[in-house]
């Protein structure tokens, strides 16, 4: 048999089951066929046979590539300034009521052109494929009208192009209630199902709802669910942040792929979950950058077995986040995840979070070559150290996408 790549000198950290926590094999060997994992496991049983190229993983750790299974990386403007103000004084009322916050990424995104959409969410991504990142989910939702939308699933499409990266898409209409309708929420969300679903829903894979007191009630979140579902999307949803509004069991209902954030989840909502095998999503930057105090239910997680997926939630109002590697410290010291529930968390869980798991997640034969390597000797050390860049090469479908200077 000959194959095109083979990594040798690495452990293996394979991720195939969550049983198995890393399935960690020392002195592994990766064998890569095309865009395929063509055979993993110990180097001396390696079959025999040549590869055309041979890398040399200098005893570092072998992972999955990561997967980013909750962003929202293309917007307009940033918010920075908003964040010194609050921070020197200003309330957040009064930013709010000159058309701050979310409103004011809104308006920037509708002014931006595609072209600068496109620039400045390619940096951010870069960002994360130099950590290991090879998949990512991006939602629309700073549109909030019909062009600014397309237009932002456009620049999706263009990002996948330019980086060769997966990019999962995600049709957030229902993300906040836009200037032009407030007081007249359902107006809007009938724009959203009627008109937005219809249009999109050939170029999206999923629809998402932030259901919140601040944003869509749940009677408005099914709605979306309804019309998502007749025209073939998956549902995701932002779930229980600041308080309980049944959304996760209501997008359980729907068979929900995932529902997000669940600071305020109740058993029952876990239970339901766990019936209808959703993911849940965590999200630490949020909760961190919100500095907020109650943290998800992981022990009703583990108990009922729901998969818990780890992501950055990038966005420029509430995670301002350009790195999995520390989502996956966050995870660990906000959140109380295990080293190993956090690395699972942005591979084989994430995967599940995006209908993904027969496609990457894992290092196993016939998967999609989606690897990183990262200058550690053990897999702990991913989430223990915070800041740096542990990752030394990054492959795609079998192609580097990254390799660090020095490695
Ligand atoms: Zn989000």
């Amino acid at each position: 048999m000959k194959y095109d790549v083979r990594i040798e000198n690495i452990s293996a950290a394979t991720m195939t089951s969550t049983e198995s926590g890393y399935g960690l094999i020392d002195d592994a060997a990766v064998l890569v066929q095309g865009d395929k994992i063509g055979w993993v496991g110990k180097r001396s049983e390696a079959p025999a046979g040549t590869a055309d190229k041979t890398v040399d993983g200098n005893g570092g750790l072998l992972t999955p590539g990561l997967i980013d299974c909750h962003t929202h990386l293309i917007y307009g403007g940033s918010r920075a300034s908003e964040f010194e103000e609050l921070l020197t004084g200003t309330s957040y009322t009064e930013i709010l009521k000159r058309g701050g916050g979310i409103l004011s990424t809104v308006r920037d995104t509708r002014n931006a052109s595609l072209e600068e959409l496109t620039k400045a969410a390619n940096r951010r991504l870069s960002s994360l494929i130099k950590e290991g990142v090879t998949t990512v989910e991006i939602k629309t939702g700073y549109g909030l009208d019909f062009e600014t939308e397309r237009k932002i699933i456009q620049a999706m499409k263009n990002l996948e192009k330019q980086t060769d990266i997966t990019v999962k898409k995600t049709f957030l209409g229902a993300h906040a209630v836009p200037r032009e309708y407030e007081k007249k929420s359902d107006a809007y969300i009938e724009l959203v199902c009627n008109k937005m679903i219809p249009a999109f829903a050939g170029d999206v894979d999923y629809a998402d709802v932030f259901c919140e007191s601040i944003a869509f009630s749940l009677p408005q979140t099914k709605r979306v669910f309804e019309a998502a579902q007749q025209h073939g999307l998956k549902i995701r949803v932002h779930a229980e942040q600041l308080s309980n509004m049944g959304a996760a069991s209501l997008a359980s209902e729907f068979g929900a792929l995932s529902a997000d954030h669940l600071e305020y989840i109740d058993e029952a909502g876990v239970r339901n979950m766990a019936d209808r095998g959703t993911t849940a999503v965590l999200l630490p930057g949020a909760f961190y950058f919100l500095r907020e105090k109650k943290i998800p239910p992981i022990d009703l997680f583990r108990r009922y077995s729901v998969p818990m997926a780890v992501s950055t939630d990038s966005n420029p109002g509430s995670s301002p986040c350009l790195s999995i590697l520390l989502m996956l410290n966050m995870a660990c010291t906000l959140f109380h995840l295990t080293p190993e529930e956090a690395l699972q968390g942005v591979t084989i869980n994430a995967v599940k979070a995006l209908g993904l798991e027969n496609e990457c997640g894992t290092l196993e034969k016939g998967k999609t070559a989606d690897m990183a390597l990262f200058n550690v000797k053990s897999p702990a050390e991913l989430a223990y150290t915070m800041g740096g860049n542990l990752c030394v090469k990054v492959w795609k479908a079998g192609k580097p996408v990254f390799s660090a200077a020095v490695e």
